[in-house]
């Protein structure tokens, strides 16, 4: 199989981009003309479909974007650059929105140590960092219900001591098929995170 060089070929396209002047209808400015600021996942299906299913054009939106669009520890990285966003750049509305058939669903661990050990991962390695006093095997674990997982996030937004308190946080689930968007969370109503109606 013959490994195509991504990096060239970025590079020649990007210089005909800037060249061409193609970047001018895509200049918008750093402040969210929608003035949200919404988590979702890395999936590459969503790259297009999520902003379109939300009618949201280039400026719209600060995206922030991980595995499982998922918010875990009230004082990581993906909670800050939601407190810079509503701090900084001018978001007073938070969206998370996770979807349907996401890698981490069910994301099992020992399924996730033996793909490493295959691409070279010394036992050595595991072993010390499965002794190290970090949680490694709760680190490379995904979520069992995507309901849940956005309930989850949106509870610790919500109740983060930094959260400027008009702030509303929604919690979505889209269809990456449909783009069919479900309400876990209406940020509008003050009420407790709803259960998942599967139960
Ligand atoms: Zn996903």
């Amino acid at each position: 199989m013959i490994s195509e060089n991504n990096l060239e070929m970025i590079l020649a396209y990007n210089e005909e981009f800037v060249t061409e002047r193609t970047f001018e209808q895509y200049q918008y400015s750093r402040y969210p003309a929608k003035r949200m600021v919404i988590v979702t996942c890395m999936d590459a299906r969503l790259s297009e479909m999520l902003p379109k299913a939300m009618n949201l054009q280039g400026g719209d939106a600060k995206i922030i974007k991980n595995a499982g669009g998922i918010v875990t520890q009230p004082f990581g990285n993906i909670m800050r650059s939601i407190l810079v966003a509503l701090y900084e750049l001018g978001a007073d509305e938070v969206f998370v929105i996770g979807h349907h058939e996401c890698g981490m669903t069910g994301l099992d661990p020992e399924l996730v140590m033996s793909h490493m050990r295959d691409r070279g991962i010394s036992e050595n390695t595991l072993t010390t960092l499965l002794n190290s006093g970090m949680d490694l095997k709760r680190w490379l674990t995904g979520f069992d219900s995507v309901w849940d997982s956005v309930a989850n996030s949106v509870r610790i937004v919500r109740n983060h001591p930094l959260k400027p308190a008009n702030v509303r946080v929604h919690g979505l689930i889209i269809d990456p098929q449909t783009g069919k968007l479900d309400v876990v969370v209406d940020g509008y109503e003050q009420q407790e995170v709803s259960e998942s109606p599967a139960g």
